[in-house]
């Protein structure tokens, strides 16, 4: 992509309604613009990070042999009334008046949406178990929205649904999320960490919060140390086999948020206790029969009996998680993308503008990398190098390759790691192979 023909509109100044660094970073990046509180327009950049997230995540449940459906952001009062949910989900719930005068809601949340498709569908148990899951707007009329899409009221979110013949299929199924879940976290580039939650009136220990640690997250969080070096790769993973080894590794250690913290087992670990605060990126949950039994999601067993279908449901804030990962990380000068969700590989920099072997090495730099399938970012603008340095670190492309008259004459280019600040002077072929490993 040429920038002198992107959409990029990048701010010098720090917008003074962004409190804290991931609204400001998206808004200086030219990512998003506010349209009312809680509701933001992606702009180009932002909306391919966005799209990469949403890609891995969508990757990560079809390995799982998890269903991906769509259902709409509307839906019928009447279905809410049925499981009880519509009254009781107050305020926060967007309420809408069709024509006909028939009530309707956007979409908090679909337990309801993908119950009743479940309950028309599904009818012996030899179709049981399904996972079935969609990637689509939530309106939530939150009482406070902030921090740009970290709270928003429409964000975009992963929802995925299980369901099983017993307690034990639910189970299976609850820990196949789980262990999916950390493999998701880890390929955008972060360490989530799972903390048990509150399972409501079913009890259990069947519901986890999953946080990733950053300054400015809303929760108290404290953990054992651990956690820090843990990766679900460590173990024996096998989606088709036992996975409770594996999640019994996780959720043996301690682990907690806010009310649900112990201060005794916190002084027992000693040493080996963080404490720190973490924002929430998902959210998984078994709820037993509770939706299925009011909307009639019923199986005929083998000897003819009726079923009710245990369930679960797991979230996973999708675009929440853009501004999560730009709190873990940047530095003073911008963004830091992991390479897995970063909106181009590379950016390209002509130092000096209108200067004919310069243009034409970067040109040429331009089309090699195109053609090797390495997503570029060509700044070829009409602006002072500073201006131009100053940009692409805000941006936070993984590798920068800086072409000057300098350097052509010895025919080498700058390459630049944007996470250490390392640069070297390389020839162009080297820069390309490099991009290519
Ligand atoms: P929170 O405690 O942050 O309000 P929640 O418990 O209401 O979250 P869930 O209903 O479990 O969230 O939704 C699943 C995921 O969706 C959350 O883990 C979070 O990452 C994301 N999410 C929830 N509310 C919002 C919001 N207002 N803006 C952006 N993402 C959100
Ligand atoms: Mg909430």
């Amino acid at each position: 992509m040429r920038l002198s023909t992107y959409f990029l509109p990048t701010l010098k100044e720090t917008p003074s309604e962004a409190q804290i660094v991931s609204h400001r970073l998206m808004l200086r990046a030219g990512m998003i613009r506010q349209s009312s509180a809680g509701i933001y327009s992606w702009l180009p950049m932002g909306l391919k990070v966005l799209r990469k997230i949403e890609q891995i995540v969508r990757e990560e449940q079809n390995a799982i042999n998890c269903h991906e459906v769509l259902m709409p952001t509307i839906q019928p009062a009447d279905l809410w009334r049925q499981s009880g949910r519509y009254d009781d989900y107050g305020p926060e719930m967007l309420r809408i008046t069709d024509r006909h005068d028939r009530d309707m809601l956007y979409g908090p949340t679909n337990e309801e949406q993908i119950t009743e498709i479940f309950a028309n569908t599904v009818r012996s148990y030899k179709d049981v178990p399904q996972l079935l899951y969609h990637i689509q707007w939530k309106f939530r009329d939150e009482v406070r929205p902030r921090f740009g899409i970290m709270r928003g009221r429409e964000f975009l979110m992963k929802d995925a649904y299980s369901f099983d013949l017993d307690k034990e299929g639910a189970r299976k199924s609850y820990n196949k999320m789980f262990v999916s879940y950390l493999k998701t976290y880890e390929r955008l580039g972060l360490k989530a960490i799972p903390m048990a939650a509150d399972t409501g009136p079913i009890g259990g220990d069947m519901s986890h919060e999953f946080l990733i640690l950053a300054d400015t997250g809303e929760s108290e969080i404290a953990c054992h140390r651990d956690f820090v070096d843990m990766s679900w790769s460590d173990y024996e993973v096998d989606f088709d086999g036992d996975l409770q080894p594996v999640v019994d590794q996780f959720t043996n250690q301690y682990a907690a948020t806010d009310e649900k913290r112990d201060p005794e087992a916190e002084k027992a670990l000693g040493d080996d206790l963080i404490t720190a605060r973490g924002i929430e990126v998902g959210h998984i949950f078994y709820f037993g029969d509770k939706y299925s039994s009011k909307l009639g999601a019923i199986v005929t067993g083998p000897e003819g009996e009726d079923i009710t279908v245990e369930m679960g449901s797991y979230g996973i804030g999708v675009s929440r998680l853009v501004g999560a990962i730009i709190e873990a990380s940047h530095d003073d000068n911008g963004i830091i993308w992991p390479e897995s969700v970063a909106p181009y590989k590379v950016g390209l920099i002509n130092l000096k503008y209108g200067d004919d072997e310069c243009t034409k090495a970067c040109d040429d730099m331009y089309g090699a990398l195109s053609e090797a399938g390495i997503d570029v970012l060509y700044d070829d603008r009409d602006k002072k190098a500073g201006a131009k340095f100053a940009d692409m670190d805000l941006i936070g492309l993984p590798w920068q390759i800086v072409i000057g008259p300098r350097g052509i004459k010895d025919g080498i280019v700058e390459f630049k790691n944007r996470k250490t600040g390392e640069r070297q002077e390389i020839s162009p072929d080297q820069a390309i192979e490099r991009l290519k490993g």
